[in-house]
Parts: structure tokens; C-alpha cells; sequence
């Protein structure tokens, strides 16, 4: 077992001595999952725990069901239960299950100990990890949320055995991400690595979700609110939440939309002079060798619609437009535009 602060990451880990005695210090816990789940994953964690059954609360899976209404079936079992402050929730699942629990942990009595279990390789690499807690509202995504840090993070590699291709390679979109963003020698040895990382090799996955947890965790730990320097974290977000918001969310998986967004991202910062392509090409041949998507092409929406989304929506937010873009293999920088106006065109020859 590897431990970085308060994430520990290895196989097998809930029979481990260390994770026993952790949870049962408190007698008051609560485990919430999803009903995927809590089929394959549920019993090795209760088998290790002595819970009656109304210590465990299983939602149904699906980004649907990321609601204030699910956040609420979560406060009210905490009620329920008769629990107050000393009690622990532990939220077993992908992003998700992380998001929602980690809602209801800081609202409920202004905020209860959680413990993060999660089961999607894009939940240990990623949203796990960082403090961020949300569930949609009103149609938006993330509307409502807060800020609230885990006590720990039990990342158990076994879970990604049972993971859906499509689900393990969306989680790969970010490890990439950290790469092309953070650490040219971590993008270099994911590009060495490939076939084994393709394998699911487990000392492979050890080391790509240690070092994946090692960068986020230290960014955010220079900017734990998401003022400034966290932004990097966001190189290729730009672009993929405008491409999920016009394809509602349906048609591709959060990962899929990163790495279009990634590439549109580099290829407007060789058009910038910012970056060699060979950058791009490289970035373009790892995507495609884990079977993510790496074109536009003919959907719902187009590049102009993709454009006109993001004018505005920057617009909206902030007066001006930034971007963070890369300026090197593994380094990114916020650059900031003063026009979109040739952004279209500049785009229309990467779709
Ligand atoms: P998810 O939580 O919907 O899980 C994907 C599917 O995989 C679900 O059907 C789930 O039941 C199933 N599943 C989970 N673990 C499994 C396993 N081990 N084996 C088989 N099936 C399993 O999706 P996700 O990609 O993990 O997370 C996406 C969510 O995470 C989005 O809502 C996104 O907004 C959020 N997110 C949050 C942050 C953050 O910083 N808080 C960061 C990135 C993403």
C-alpha cells in the first residue's frame, strides 16, 4: 500500500488492519453507493464492517440522479439514524456517489468526517481528490456545491477489474490531462506504458493513479479554492463543457469530451506558434490508442455552435477571455484573447 498524505491507494485494502481500525473509531457510519455497485464492490467493505442495514444507503447509479433530491435522501438517513457530528459517511462510487456524499457530508451539521471510496478510475484520479462537492440544479450542471476536503481516500485498485471499457477510458482522458498539463516525463512514460496501462496491469495502475493523485493533490494544495494556479487543472475543460452543455450531456462520457477538448486546446496553440505540433500529433496518437474520440465530426453540433457557446458563456463569467493553453509537453499557461472572432476558422481545420 502507497500513501500520499491522506490517500491511500493499493489492492485489498479493506481487510487492511489500517482501514479497520480507521472507520470504526467512529460507531456512527453510514456507507452510500449506487445500486451498480453495490452488486459487485459492497460486500468486500461490509464484509470488514459490522453495519446494520439501514447504515447503508443505495442510490441509483447515473448522472440523473446527481439531484438536491438525492442530496436530501442522504441528509435524511443521516437523521434518521439519530447521527450527529461524530458520525462518518463514506461514499463508495465513481464521481458521482463522490460528488453527492461529499454535498451532504458538509451540509449536514455544518459538516461530518467522509471518508472517500471511490470506484471509477476518473473518481480516483480525479474527482475524489480536491475538495470539490456538487450535485445539478435547475437543469445546470454543478449549480450547487461546496468545498470539502475528505478525511481520507481509500483508492483500492481491484474496483477497475470490473470497470466498463468505455468508463476506464474516459478516467485515461485525465491521467493524460496531467501529463500534457503538469509533467512531460509522466505524459512520456504513459506513452511507454500504453499496453500495459490497455492491460489494466496492477503495478502499471499503481503507479499512474499514484502519480495522477501526487500532481492534483499538490496543486490543489497551493489553491485549495480554485482562485487562481488550480486552473491548469482545467486545460481542455473549456472545450468540453461546451461540447457536453450542446450535446446535453448524452454523447459522450466526461473523459471523451476532455480529449476533444485537449485537442482543440493544442491545436489552436500551434496555430499560436505556443507549441510544436509534434506535441499535438503525440497527444493525438495516445488518445486514439485508448479509443477516444479525436474528432468533431458529424454530430448534433458543429464548431460554430461550439464557438458561439463559448463566447458567451465566457463572456458571461468573466468580461474577457481566457484560456488555458499549452505552451510545452507538460506545461500549460493562461493566456488570455482579446477576440474570438478567428477562433472558428481556426477550429473548422481541426474538426
Ligand atoms: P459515474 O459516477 O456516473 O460512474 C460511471 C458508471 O460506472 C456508473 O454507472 C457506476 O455505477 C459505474 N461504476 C462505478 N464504479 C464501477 C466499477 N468499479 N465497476 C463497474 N461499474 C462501476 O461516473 P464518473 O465518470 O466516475 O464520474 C462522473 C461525475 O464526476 C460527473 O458528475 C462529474 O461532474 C463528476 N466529477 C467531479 C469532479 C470533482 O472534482 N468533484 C471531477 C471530475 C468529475
Amino acid at each position: 500500500m502507497i500513501k500520499i498524505d491522506n490517500i491511500y491507494i493499493g489492492s485489498d485494502l479493506f481487510t487492511s488492519a489500517d482501514f479497520v481500525k480507521i472507520v470504526l473509531s467512529s460507531k456512527d457510519i453510514l456507507i452510500v453507493t449506487d445500486n451498480i455497485i453495490a452488486g459487485l464492490h459492497l460486500s468486500c467493505l461490509t464484509a470488514a464492517l459490522n453495519l446494520t442495514p439501514a447504515q447503508i444507503l443505495i442510490l441509483q447509479s447515473g448522472e440523473e440522479f446527481k439531484t438536491f433530491a438525492t442530496v436530501e435522501s442522504i441528509l435524511q438517513r443521516l437523521y434518521t439514524l439519530c447521527y450527529d457530528r461524530s458520525a462518518t459517511i463514506i461514499s463508495l462510487g465513481g464521481g458521482v456517489i463522490c460528488d453527492v456524499v461529499g454535498l451532504a457530508a458538509s451540509l449536514y451539521m455544518r459538516g461530518i468526517n467522509w471518508l472517500q471510496i471511490p470506484t471509477t478510475l476518473l473518481a480516483q484520479v480525479d474527482a475524489a481528490i480536491g475538495g470539490k462537492t456538487a450535485c445539478n440544479y435547475l437543469g445546470i450542471k454543478n449549480l450547487i456545491g461546496t468545498f470539502y476536503f475528505p478525511k481520507q481516500i481509500w483508492i483500492d485498485l481491484r474496483f477497475l477489474s470490473t470497470l466498463p471499457s468505455r468508463e476506464y477510458f474516459s478516467g485515461l482522458a485525465e491521467v493524460i490531462k496531467y501529463g500534457m498539463a503538469c509533467d512531460a516525463s509522466f505524459f512520456i512514460w504513459l506513452e511507454n506504458y500504453k499496453e500495459q496501462i490497455l492491460q489494466r496491469e496492477v503495478t502499471t495502475l499503481q503507479y499512474m493513479i499514484q502519480r495522477s493523485c501526487e500532481l492534483k493533490q499538490s496543486i490543489v494544495a497551493k489553491d485549495p479554492h480554485d482562485f487562481d494556479t488550480r486552473m491548469v487543472l482545467n486545460f481542455g475543460h473549456t472545450f468540453a463543457h461546451a461540447i457536453e452543455a450542446l450535446t446535453e450531456y448524452k454523447l459522450y462520457l466526461h473523459g471523451e469530451a476532455v480529449a476533444l477538448g485537449m485537442l482543440l486546446a493544442t491545436h489552436w496553440a500551434v496555430k499560436l506558434s505556443m507549441i510544436d505540433k509534434e506535441v499535438l500529433d503525440r497527444l493525438e496518437q495516445l488518445l486514439l490508442f485508448f479509443g477516444l474520440p479525436t474528432q468533431i465530426g458529424r454530430h448534433s453540433y458543429n464548431i460554430n455552435m461550439l464557438c458561439n457557446y463559448i463566447s458567451h458563456d465566457k463572456k458571461k463569467r468573466a468580461g474577457i477571455f481566457r484560456f488555458i493553453l499549452p505552451c510545452a509537453l507538460g506545461a500549460v499557461t493562461n493566456v488570455e484573447i482579446a477576440t474570438l472572432d478567428n477562433l472558428e476558422e481556426i477550429l473548422q481545420e481541426y474538426a
